[in-house]
């Protein structure tokens, strides 16, 4: 199910509306909407040994399984903010040499609806790496060779894809 599946009323008028469709046209009023996808920042962030640091995430999607720092894009939120941001709230540390690597289209299963997502993905050198803590959703934090890294332990389509362009493959 996806969130154009849920939209059963014009959110504006109330009018019943067939689901489904994209963009969301109400019949009986001008509303229209478009469901585009969410975007969100992530990165890989390496230690003074070329380590990356992996997250063991907390709750689903992917309970128990691999992600990286990052997370939404508020509204009026840079991505270079975001990812800051989140990469505080999740690992407690600071970054520096962000580098962009590219975008990566991802799905997002949340309550039974699945959300579009277009991930932004980053590299960066964690500052006071020794700090890193697990904080907000975070189970565990792992600093991992790169090499050491299989894509079925990743819990998204978006870092599995992410980990081939890195590696060159
Ligand atoms: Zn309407």
């Amino acid at each position: 199910m996806l969130a154009n599946d849920q939209f059963c009323h014009c959110p504006r008028c109330g009018a019943h509306a067939t689901p489904g469709a994209n963009p969301f046209r109400c019949t009986a009023c001008p509303f229209t909407y478009y469901f585009n996808p969410t975007v969100s920042a992530g990165a890989f962030l390496s230690d003074r040994s070329g380590r990356w640091l992996v997250v063991r995430r907390e709750k689903d999607p992917g309970k128990g399984l691999l992600g990286i720092p990052g997370g939404f894009v508020d509204i009026g939120e840079s991505a270079e903010n975001a990812l800051r941001r989140e990469v505080r709230e999740e690992v407690g540390l600071e970054i520096a040499d962000v580098r962009f690597v590219g975008t990566f289209p991802n799905s997002y299963l949340y309550k039974g609806v699945t959300y579009p997502v277009c991930d932004l993905l980053f590299l960066g050198k964690a500052l006071a790496p020794e700090s890193a803590q697990s904080l907000d959703g975070v189970a565990g934090i792992e600093w991992r060779e790169p090499l050491s890294l299989q894509e079925d332990e990743f819990a998204f389509e978006s870092m599995k894809a992410a980990l081939r362009v890195l590696r060159g493959q």
